[in-house]
């Protein structure tokens, strides 16, 4: 695996690449790497001819500045872990690459994607997401783009980045299924964050959800976010929202004859997870 510190450097030795005929995926991160990122590199790894990640800890995509100065970081268990599931190229950019001086953020119109869940109580997040996704792209310019389910709305968001950058006709985007703990917690670097009485406890986000699933067709759809919500409280966690929403454009559901999803934002103790389970 080569590692390149440089925007320019790597943009030039993927250039070179894709003059030889060479497909591209790429697969951007926040490092403290787990099964589920490793999901990603590999459903690249067999649909590309090199698969390219990137780690970097987007300063501006961070609401809470607690969050992100306690955000975990393990790169060499990073590396190894990469280069054990054949990653050709990590891109380990300082700030000052993707920031470089003079850099002027743009407004992105992410329209109502943004003022909803995970946009309404994270201001600012959604646009420092398509800002570093944004020069990721440019720099790298791959055939693919490999994103969790894990991260519903940040799909959308993304999804809707690249129309509106023009890139959605050079770039196909790729979801890849939650890979789940054994007990169903949904994989997250931000797991290691919980003591062990938090991490026994974070499953229930999973279980409220499933029993949403289950019981879709038998109890409406306020009465079984309501006893979501209140389960969750009863196991500690702060609730910023259980939601069932049209999978289409995350507005809140009024029927459940479409397809929708249901989402669910909790913190226990400083930690904040999210889930979602894809409902009919
Ligand atoms: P992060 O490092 O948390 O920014 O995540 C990088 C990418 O990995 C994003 O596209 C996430 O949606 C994806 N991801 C995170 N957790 C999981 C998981 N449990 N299963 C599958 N993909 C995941």
């Amino acid at each position: 695996m080569i590692i390149f510190k440089k925007a320019g450097e790597l943009s030039q030795y993927l250039g070179r690449q894709k003059d030889k005929g060479k497909k591209i995926g790429f697969v951007p991160t926040m490092g403290a790497l787990h099964e589920g990122h490793l999901s990603l590199i590999d459903a690249a790894r067999k649909e590309n001819d090199l698969t390219v990640c990137s780690i970097f800890i987007n300063p501006t995509q961070f609401n809470n500045p607690d969050d992100f100065r306690h955000y975990p970081v393990n790169l060499e268990n990073d590396i190894r872990q990469l280069i054990g599931c054949g990653t050709d190229a990590l891109f380990l950019p300082p700030t000052s690459e993707i920031y470089p001086k003079g850099f002027q953020p743009k407004h992105f119109e992410l329209g109502a994607l943004e003022q909803v869940l995970e946009g309404h109580f994270r201001p600012g997040h959604f646009q420092g997401v398509c800002q570093v996704v944004e020069r990721l792209l440019d720099i790298i310019q791959p055939h693919r783009l490999y994103l969790g389910q894990k991260d519903f709305q940040q799909c959308m968001v993304i999804a809707r980045l690249l129309k509106l950058t023009g890139k959605a006709d050079n770039i196909q985007i790729s979801i890849i299924p939650t890979r789940r703990e054994p007990d169903g917690l949904a994989m997250s670097s931000r797991n290691l964050r919980l003591n062990e009485k938090e991490r026994k406890n974070a499953v229930h986000i999973y279980k409220q959800l499933s029993h949403i699933k289950e019981n879709i067709h038998s109890e409406t759809l306020p009465a079984l976010k309501q006893k979501a919500i209140e389960e969750l409280q009863k196991q500690g966690f702060i609730v910023d929202y259980v939601e069932i929403a049209n999978q289409d454009d995350l507005t809140p559901a009024t029927s459940n004859s479409v397809p929708l999803v249901a989402l669910a934002a909790a913190s226990l103790g400083k930690v904040r997870l999210i889930d979602n389970l894809l409902l009919n």
